[in-house]
């Protein structure tokens, strides 16, 4: 398989041979062109597999510049990961137009707030302060149709879980997710149970 088989965006597939990737890796071949279908997926995928971009690229992909809402959220546990995802979001969608916002538990809510008064697009945050935004109205989920949920097993820990359902309360209804989680204890199984339609299931 090739990048091009999936007709990306040229803009995109210009970042994705910028920052050096030749082929997709394998969880790459199996999520992306699923993903651009629009399917659930939930994927057994440990770090250093290239999962950071078998989900950034089809959100890159999906994302309309010209309209300016929300509609990707990359859900993480922690806010080096919410740094470090936003950094290659950047990074393959250089070329593109699409505004990315980290925002993360731990840093100022107020720089937050500011900052959704400009255009976002894609958000990559930590799932406490993403709700505070939502509930306070400041952030509008409603046309965010893609959530990425990764370590969606830490995810489903007790510390998050609530908002993350509290989260996708506020989300488009035929929202798409992708969950990617290296391990699959029940709490991963009953919420794919619960959210998920008709799952891909990637197990690499
Ligand atoms: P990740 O599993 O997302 O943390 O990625 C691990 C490393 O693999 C990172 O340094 C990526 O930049 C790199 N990587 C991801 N996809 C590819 C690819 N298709 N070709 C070459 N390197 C890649």
């Amino acid at each position: 398989n090739e990048f091009e088989d999936y007709f990306l965006k040229r803009e995109l597939l210009m970042g994705i041979y910028e920052k050096g990737f030749e082929k997709p890796s394998p969880i790459q071949e199996e999520s992306i062109p699923i993903a651009l279908t629009g399917s659930d997926i939930l994927a057994r995928a440990k770090n250093g597999t290239g999962k950071t971009a078998a989900f950034c690229i089809p959100a890159l992909e999906k994302i309309d510049q010209d309209n300016n809402v929300v509609q990707v959220v990359i859900l993480v546990p922690t806010r080096e990961l919410a740094l470090q995802t936003s950094q290659v979001c950047k990074e393959l969608g250089k070329h593109l137009k699409i505004q990315v916002m980290v925002t993360t538990g731990g840093t100022s809510l107020k720089d937050d707030i500011m900052r959704l008064h400009q255009p976002v697009h894609l958000l990559v945050g930590t799932p406490g302060r993403i709700l505070d935004l939502a509930k306070k109205g400041v952030c509008i989920l409603k046309d965010c149709s893609m959530l990425v949920m990764d370590e969606a097993d830490k995810l489903l820990s007790p510390e998050f879980q609530p908002s993350v359902e509290q989260l996708i309360r506020f989300m488009s209804a035929n929202r798409q997710i992708l969950m990617f989680s290296a391990t699959f204890p029940v709490t991963v199984k009953d919420f794919k149970e619960r959210y998920l339609q008709k799952p891909y299931i990637i197990n690499l």
